[in-house]
């Protein structure tokens, strides 16, 4: 049964792509389940000169491929209200002080507020000074969602954390990383501590190597102004495989409360085996993707808003290790790439031999399936872990539960009214992760790369195979 929650959103960004495509569809949901119902409020601000009216058009527009129900999306619209808004005038956040306030009490949200950037990251600390400046902090809950990127390097990122922390303390940040939303990356830690010989078992002596991929088969499409800026190893490695390595092998929490888990994993983060600069070409690939082989996929190169010489990756593959007694000699390969055969987030823990002693096959391959698959579900050797019939790996839920499975974006909302932070970034962990990665994008931007250097609709370069070979490993999932 889902318990009312209440708040009034602002959404800074409420006319862009990410309100339209994910944020909206998730508050309907979250309406149609009722989690929210008579007592929340959403405020869009952009620039544009919009009416609610309007506004609330485009609001109905965005839902039309999830539902059909006229009557409750129009019902649902009615908490929309829309304030034009300019990120740098101070008279707008005044303006949206009264308005907020308005809707507190027409909507008695208890004076609750949810402060969300989805705004271009350079207006992140504009806006939250002007929060602060401008008094729109009430005596309910004040949380501010962050999406990434998260600072470009760890300079800054401390930069754009103290900006930010001038209004807000580490408890009210939820920094947003979409990975942690998906139903089995939040069911990981779960499935751990419900199998006691699956948890024995992650760990150096039964576990050869981890391989965590997170696959697209799309190019850039239209962000590649955005994926000039970034590359994968800005927009993939830093974050969502990080947060992943971090679930993978943290120890057991004493709880499974935010503070427990955030201990084990910041430990897994502060363990990560410094790489040096001479080391990153030995352990890190990158790659760029070129023409398909019918020459019907254009090249990174050739996508509208790409420097034609561009040396930004679309690729990475890399090892990562541990300097701790429970992972140390263990391998993580990480791998994300864009124009792959498939899209396809998985997690592989490849066992050794040893691993006969507690009852499970010598080299079995457990993997978790994030995505596509909708109600993902773990392999075993490559064989549903149900038909399977696996003794050491249940799942914690009823299997009805799948079919109730909820988006990433609707998971993490709902934390966020409930001041959960099980599932978002502490600021330590991100310093860690960005202390590692500013090392291998250094190094990179000293050389310069043979791009473009896979062909599309391939698994990446063959150094991407290489890295694992000679280690006398290969990667599981290769098309
Ligand atoms: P977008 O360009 O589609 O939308 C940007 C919004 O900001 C628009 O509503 C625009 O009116 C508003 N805006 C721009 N300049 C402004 C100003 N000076 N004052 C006030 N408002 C202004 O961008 P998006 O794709 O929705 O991304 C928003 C944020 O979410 C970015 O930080 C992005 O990195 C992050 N993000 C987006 C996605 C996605 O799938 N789109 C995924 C992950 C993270």
């Amino acid at each position: 049964m889902a318990t009312e929650k209440s708040a009034v959103f602002i959404i800074f960004g409420g006319s862009g792509d990410l309100a339209h495509r994910k944020l909206y569809p998730a508050l309907y949901n979250l309406y149609k389940t009722g989690d929210l119902k008579e007592h929340f409020a959403v405020i869009g601000t952009a620039r544009r000169p919009w009416s609610d009216d309007y506004y609330r058009g485009t609001v109905v527009d965005s839902l039309k491929d999830i539902d059909d129900d006229e009557k409750a999306m129009e019902e649902f619209s009615k908490h929309f209200f829309y304030q034009s808004h300019d990120v740098t005038d101070s008279d707008h956040y005044i303006a949206l002080k009264k308005l907020a306030s308005k809707l507190d009490d027409q909507f008695q949200t208890g004076h609750n507020r949810v402060y969300y950037m989805a705004i271009a990251p350079r207006f992140f600390g504009t806006v939250a000074e002007h929060i602060n400046s401008e008094g729109l902090k009430t005596d309910g809950f004040n949380r501010l969602v962050i999406e990434k990127p998260f600072g470009r390097s760890f300079d800054s990122a401390c930069e754009l954390n103290s900006s930010l922390t001038k209004t807000f303390s580490e408890s009210e940040i939820y920094r947003m990383d979409h990975y942690l939303g998906k139903f089995m990356v939040q069911q990981l830690t779960r499935i751990r501590l419900k199998n006691r010989t699956f948890e024995k078992s992650l760990n150096n002596k039964y576990v050869s190597n981890v391989q965590v991929t997170l696959a697209e088969s799309l190019g850039v499409e239209d962000r590649g102004g955005y994926y000039e800026t970034a590359g994968v190893l800005r927009d993939m490695v830093q974050n969502h495989i990080m947060q992943i390595i971090g679930a993978v092998a943290m120890d057991e929490p004493a709880k499974l409360d935010s503070e427990s888990i955030h201990e084990v994993k910041r430990d897994v983060f502060a363990s990560l085996k410094d790489l040096k600069p001479e080391e990153v070409d030995k352990n890190f690939v990158r790659g760029q993707y070129g023409e398909d082989d019918t020459g019907s996929l254009k090249a990174y190169r050739d996508e509208d808003n790409v420097d034609p010489k561009s040396n930004i990756e679309t690729f990475v593959a890399g090892k990562m290790m541990l300097d701790n007694d429970r992972w140390s000699g263990v391998p993580f390969y990480v791998r994300s790439g864009k124009r792959m055969p498939a899209k396809s987030s998985r997690i592989d823990i490849v066992y050794n031999d040893a691993v006969k002693e507690l009852g499970i096959n010598p080299n079995t391959t457990v993997t978790f399936l994030i995505e596509p698959e909708n109600g993902s579900s773990i392999l075993v050797n490559g064989v549903d872990y149900q038909e399977g019939n696996q003794d050491f790996l249940k799942f914690p839920e009823d299997p009805k539960y799948f079919s109730q499975e909820r988006e990433a974006y609707e998971n993490l909302m709902i934390d966020i009214l409930d001041g959960n932070k099980i599932h978002f970034t502490l600021w330590d962990e991100l310093q860690n992760a960005w202390k590692y990665v500013d090392v291998i994008r250094q190094q990179w931007d000293n050389e310069t790369p043979d791009f473009p250097n896979y062909m599309s609709n391939t698994m990446g370069p063959d150094a991407a195979s290489e890295l694992l070979e000679k280690d006398g490993n290969s990667w599981i999932w290769d098309d």
